[in-house]
């Protein structure tokens, strides 16, 4: 396994397995490897020849006030975890390496960002839109893997490759949850021992909802609401949003008749968490 830093240096590389007819696949992580990572990078290793993962902590896409300065790091495990997962080349370059001077073309989403985490994070999905041009014209994938996990990212990713017309592949991973519910996330060491007893209630909320919508419940104030009396029940965490919407176009909807997420962000002290569950008009869950 190769570790660069350096863009030329990746292109060479991503230039000659092209040159030899391999396909690439690419996963795009800020790093801190968990096991919600690492099902991604298996998901790769399964489909193409050649597997990118990136390291990158954007600072583009986090906002004032946001956890850009305790956001966890450590390259040596994840450089362990990726070997040992069958990762074939790190990209790990600085933020000079990145954004060497101010950007002469910003970019704008325009859509699917109204909502859920863009309404809170302002200018977040512009950077990771920003972020992810440049990578996908660094590492020119064949498939490019995300988890549900972020399924609003999911969403504004899809619209980013076919409005712009990359030739990519976007595969969506189910979200790896720890044996309590719980999603696993790089952020989740930075809660205290009492948050994350819990945590585990923010799928359980979820999950609450669901059942609502099977017993018959199909207006989705009716279920927002009763999400958010159960949580406001079992955590002291603050309640940033609870929303359900159409998936994967994020618009209000008067009625379940469609596949809908159910996505809901807390406030930790140091920490915001986010889960989401996307499902049917029946209720069924869909995966990825
Ligand atoms: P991050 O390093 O948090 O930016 O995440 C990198 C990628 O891993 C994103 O596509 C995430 O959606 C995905 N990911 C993060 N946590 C999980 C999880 N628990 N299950 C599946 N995918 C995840």
């Amino acid at each position: 396994m190769e570790v660069l830093k350096n863009i030329d240096k990746v292109q060479n590389i991503v230039s000659k397995q092209l040159r030899d007819g391999k396909t690439i696949g690419f996963v795009p992580t800020m790093g801190y490897l968990h096991e919600g990572h690492i099902r991604l990078i298996k998901e790769a290793r399964k489909e193409n020849d050649f597997i990118i993962l990136s390291i990158f902590v954007n600072p583009l896409q986090f906002g004032e006030g946001e956890d850009l300065d305790t956001y966890p790091r450590d390259e040596e495990h994840d450089r362990r975890m990726a070997e040992e997962n069958g990762v074939d080349l790190i990209f790990l370059p600085s933020k000079e390496t990145m954004y060497p001077g101010p950007l002469s073309i910003e970019m704008a989403v325009t859509k699917r960002t109204d909502v859920l985490c863009g309404r809170s994070r302002p200018g977040h999905f512009e950077g990771v839109v920003t972020v992810l041009t440049k990578l996908f014209n660094i590492i020119r994938p064949d498939r490019v893997y995300f988890g549900m996990k972020d399924a609003q990212q999911v969403a504004v990713v899809d619209a980013l490759i076919h409005d712009y017309n990359f030739p990519i592949k976007l595969v969506a991973v189910p979200t790896v949850r720890e044996k309590d519910g719980l999603a696993k996330s790089s952020r989740n060491v930075n809660l205290s021992t009492d948050e994350r007893k819990e945590a585990p209630f923010i799928q359980q909320a979820l999950l609450t909802g669901v059942q609502l919508m099977k017993d018959g419940k199909k207006l989705p104030e009716e279920i927002m609401d009763a999400v958010r009396k159960f949580l406001e029940s079992k955590t002291h965490g603050n309640i940033d949003y609870i929303e359900l919407l159409s998936y994967p176009e994020l618009e209000s909807v008067q009625t379940i008749n469609q596949p809908v997420i159910l996505a809901v962000a807390v406030y930790y002290k140091k920490v915001r968490l986010i889960d989401n569950i996307v499902f049917d008009q029946n209720g069924e869950i869909i995966k990825g």
